[in-house]
């Protein structure tokens, strides 16, 4: 398997610092929102802006778990540059093209293979469909 070249893998090691921050600055975003709604509900005690409230504590839960999702695939990622194994699709063992990579830094799959496992994996990820 061949490596990628160093100073590829650097420009994908800033991307990779790049969104972890900005994942870092939106989960304490989602945060400060979610204080905000949790004291507008306690404020107004009428039943529509409280189940209005829980809604969009709802909502925040959601991108905040979809944020720390993806913070556990760039831990994932920095471990598999470490080792060597970083850029290997780890379902059929060939190199994601750099494209894909500079796109989605923490891909552990190519194209063929991700859109294989969102296809089997469907139920799981996505809530009813409408
Ligand atoms: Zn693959």
């Amino acid at each position: 398997m061949e490596n990628l070249p160093v100073q590829q893998l650097d420009h994908l090691k800033d991307l990779l610092n790049q969104r972890e921050r900005a994942l870092r600055a939106d989960i304490l975003r989602e945060a400060n929102l979610q204080d905000d709604y949790a004291q507008l509900a306690s404020e107004v005690p009428d039943p529509g802006d409280s189940s209005f409230a829980n809604l969009a504590v709802d909502l925040g839960n959601a991108a905040v778990t979809r944020d720390l999702n993806e913070l556990r695939a760039i831990a994932t990622a920095r471990t598999r540059m470490e080792n060597g194994s970083y850029g290997e699709c780890i379902e059929c063992g060939f190199q994601i093209p750099f494209e894909r990579l500079q796109a989605q830094p923490a891909a552990d799959r190519c194209a063929p293979c991700q859109d294989m496992y969102e296809k089997t994996h469907a139920d799981s990820t996505r809530g009813a469909s409408l």
